[in-house]
């Protein structure tokens, strides 16, 4: 049985128990981040910890927790919990008044925060990277701030029964006639030695591990375009592959039904996957 954090105690999980009236279950009205484990160890912490603390500040929330005592509380439950490789899901939200109400509470309303981890022995050595994922093209009905990590993952949700409905792995999701992004990850192109991803705005998720891979993919001589593309570009591409925090790099194959290149995973998304594992590995705290 796993050990969750809870609002500043260590419980079994079966014993942490969360109102509700809490506006995280009532309202969606809370933030998250997903943290990667590997080797015991914790992958870009401090992108984590910047990304909650404007997600939070973003919506006008407090942020409960200064980041060493977060860093600590994960560090404890990556411990306690024996993970060696996996995640830990933190959420964050404006906590429980006694009632329902469109209406923020006020201010000194104590927010709910808990965390959890999730055990996924083998994540770096997934064989899924070996042969890639198939993803269908879905309209992006997403809200307009998707640049802050809020729990509302409804359509997200939705979007990933529409793949499974299709055979697929994943949906990429299109507004406007160009690709936003990935139900829970960034979508990228590779044309020749030029990867093409999305540019930042309220569009998508600024993404921890687009930020890391597109240094490393800087630093190692590639070109990068941050730009809007199609389905029909994507297709036409000689790779494709998405990032999280939980896949790293993974190899696109097939967009709506059609290969990508050969059709098989490609070389600059598996030297991209190499290195970012390699160097988040070193750098892991
Ligand atoms: N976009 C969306 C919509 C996501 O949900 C996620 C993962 N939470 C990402 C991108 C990837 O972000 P990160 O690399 O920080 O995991």
């Amino acid at each position: 049985m796993r050990t969750v954090y809870l609002n500043g105690e260590y419980l079994p999980e079966h014993e942490a128990k969360v109102s509700i009236f809490d506006r995280g279950f009532l309202m969606a009205d809370g933030v998250y981040e997903v943290t990667t484990v590997l080797d015991g160890k914790l992958i870009d912490f401090d992108g984590h910890a910047v990304r909650l603390a404007r997600s939070l500040s973003e919506l006008d929330m407090g942020n409960p927790i200064s980041k060493d005592d977060l860093l600590e509380v994960h560090r404890e439950l990556a411990r306690v919990n024996e993970i060696d490789q996996g995640m830990i899901y933190l959420q964050i939200t404006r906590g429980a008044p006694n009632d329902r109400d469109f209406a923020f509470p006020p201010k000194d309303t104590p927010q709910t925060i808990v965390l959890f981890t999730q055990n996924k022995p083998g994540l770096a050595e997934n064989p899924v990277a070996k042969k890639g994922i198939k993803v269908i093209s879905i309209e992006d009905q997403r809200w307009a701030r998707r640049d802050i990590k809020t729990v509302q993952l409804l359509y997200p949700s939705l979007g990933k029964m529409m793949a499974k409905a299709a055979g697929c792995d994943d949906a990429w999701m299109v507004e406007d006639g160009a690709v936003t992004e990935g139900t829970s990850n960034n979508a990228y192109i590779v044309k020749g030695n030029t990867i093409v991803t999305r540019n930042l705005g309220n569009e998508i998720l600024h993404g921890i591990t687009r930020a890391a891979v597109l240094r490393f993919a800087r630093e190692a001589q590639m070109n990068v375009e941050e730009r809007a593309f199609t389905i029909a570009e994507a297709q036409a591409a000689d790779e494709a592959f998405i990032t999280s925090a939980s896949t790293f790099v993974m190899p696109v194959v097939e967009i709506d039904g059609a290969a990508v290149g050969t059709g098989s995973v490609g070389p600059i998304a598996t030297r991209l996957r190499e290195i970012y594992i390699d160097e988040s590995r070193k750098a892991a705290v």
